[in-house]
């Protein structure tokens, strides 16, 4: 068949091998005539195929310098709870809002904008907390750039404060300190700065290089002087993205929206996403119909570290998804496809280990059973001795048994339904001796012994063994259908019923 694959696809200089699969029919038309009726082409599974055929979505390479330009800083909110988080992103927001000279009502979309008269532009991810940043973190999709860590200077650094300095040193984030709630009396911000400087963060009132702003985010002060360190924050670290090329970024959020329907915040990391662009995230997909900014205001487009609420999803993908642009809504669903059936293979394997696992706990707990069993049977047995039949002082009639199966799970099977019958109340059922394996000649004697039935499921017996059992008059009772096998015992054991006088 690989001859005749080299002879008909003569155009292309493949080599061919078993694994190659082949797509084009004429080729495997062309190679069923070569090979004649009697070769047997056997397709490949459609999945396999499919598989092979579709590949995931994956993040193009760097950009090369030249195409970088600058980019909003990302900011990320964090400090003790109660420290002003919430009240110092209401008013951030409300600011960009009066800004834009839109006023309209703000959408909670997960992040927003805010543009400063130069023209610069901080994006803020509104959903504070180190739940979000460390659900980011782990998804390894961190979109934040710089920390903004809010210290009430009434109550200075707290248990939360060093656990969110921990985290943004962890992730090497850098952090800008707003020290918080300065229009209360009696506050201390050189305390403040004191204990921020003994669990590392030094700020360049003491000497370090983190700044430090002293803010009231209730009464508004100093939030101008705050966004300005931030740009100059960004400055430092010179923030830079691709505007061009494929979209990337970051799902902020996902809900279902009761007007708009399907709705998921993208924070755009790279390219420019636009109406009509066709982007993949996690388990979804949208062709985007309508961009909008958290003001709820219409975007043409959302260039790099530019959030915005994207609608057109088929199916929604979840909050920290990596989003990325595809070439066309077919590219969209081989995509879908392919991540269904990843998600799928994975599955199974996490079945097969929970089955593997359950089957050598499985068998542990038989072996254990069965070593139990046999040196009850041991014990039983030593004092008889071969050949010597046992004295029946107890007069109840038993039907002794022996078991023996060609697998394990055959004799468990075969013991577990026998157990049920352990306590029969007319006639005592005895399972004198079992195993795996053929009738050996000491199953002979130990059948002898207790004068018991020998069941052979699915084992042979040797011609040899079958004729001293004869001889000896023991019985050998062969079956391979196990009900059919207990249906036989139950036989044996209503004969051994006494008959009513
Ligand atoms: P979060 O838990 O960090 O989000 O803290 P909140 O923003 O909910 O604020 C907790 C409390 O502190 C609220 O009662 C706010 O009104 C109050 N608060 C926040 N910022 C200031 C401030 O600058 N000055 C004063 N006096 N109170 C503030």
């Amino acid at each position: 068949i690989l001859d005749a694959l080299e002879f008909a696809d003569k155009t292309s200089d493949i080599q061919y091998n078993k694994n190659t699969v082949i797509h084009n029919p004429q080729i495997i038309r062309d190679v069923v005539k070569i090979c004649g009726c009697r070769s047997k082409i056997v397709p490949r599974p459609d999945q396999e195929v499919e598989e092979e055929m579709n590949k995931d979505a994956v993040p193009a390479p760097p950009a090369p310098a030249s195409a970088l330009r600058p980019r909003p800083p990302v900011v990320c909110v964090m400090g003790h709870v109660d420290h002003g988080k919430t009240t110092l992103l209401d008013a951030l927001r409300d600011t960009a809002v009066v800004e834009t000279e839109f006023g309209g009502i703000t959408q909670h979309i997960g992040a927003f904008q805010m543009k400063l008269p130069s023209g610069e532009a901080v994006t803020f991810l509104d959903t504070p907390g180190h739940a979000a940043f460390s659900a980011m973190r782990s998804r390894g999709a961190l979109a934040t750039d710089v920390v903004v860590l809010v210290v009430a200077a009434d109550d200075g650094v707290m248990e939360q404060t060093k656990e969110a300095v921990r985290m943004a040193r962890e992730a090497d984030v850098p952090i800008l300190v707003a020290v918080n709630k300065i229009d209360k009396p009696d506050v201390n911000i050189k305390r403040t700065l004191q204990e921020l400087a003994q669990c590392g963060v030094v700020c360049e009132e003491m000497g370090g290089d983190v700044q430090a702003i002293p803010i009231s985010a209730l009464k508004k002060t100093n939030l101008d002087t705050l966004v300005e360190a931030l740009t100059l924050q960004a400055q430092l670290m010179e923030l830079k993205a691709d505007p061009g090329g494929y979209v990337e970024g970051v799902v902020i959020e996902a809900q279902v929206d009761p007007r708009t329907g399907k709705q998921a915040t993208v924070l755009v990391q790279r390219g420019t996403l636009r109406r009509g662009s066709v982007i993949v995230a996690g388990n979804g997909w949208a062709k985007v119909r309508v961009i909008n900014s958290a003001e709820g205001v219409p975007l043409q487009e959302a260039p790099p570290s530019t959030p915005a609420a994207v609608l057109g999803w088929r199916e929604l993908p979840s909050a920290g998804d990596q989003v990325l642009e595809v070439a066309s809504e077919k590219r969209a669903n081989e995509v879908m496809r392919w991540r269904a059936n990843q998600k799928m293979k994975e599955k199974q394997a996490v079945d097969l280990e929970a089955i593997k696992v359950k089957e050598s706990d499985h068998n542990t707990e038989y072996r254990a059973r069965l070593d139990h069993k046999r040196s009850i049977g041991r014990m039983r047995l030593r004092p008889t001795g071969p050949r010597q039949k046992m004295i029946q002082h107890d007069t109840h009639p038993t039907l002794s048994v022996i078991v023996k199966g060609d697998v394990d799970g055959s004799v468990e099977a075969i013991l577990d339904i026998l157990e049920t019958y352990d306590e029969h109340d007319r006639v005592r059922l005895d399972l004198v001796h079992f195993g795996v394996g053929q009738v050996t000649p000491s199953d002979l004697e130990v059948a002898d012994a207790f004068n018991a039935v020998i069941y052979a499921f699915n084992v042979d017996c040797p011609p040899a063994v079958t004729v001293e059992a004869k001889k000896s008059n023991i019985a050998i009772k062969h079956h391979n259908i196990i009900y059919k096998l207990i249906d036989d015992i139950k036989d044996e054991i209503s004969l051994k019923i006494p008959k009513k006088q």
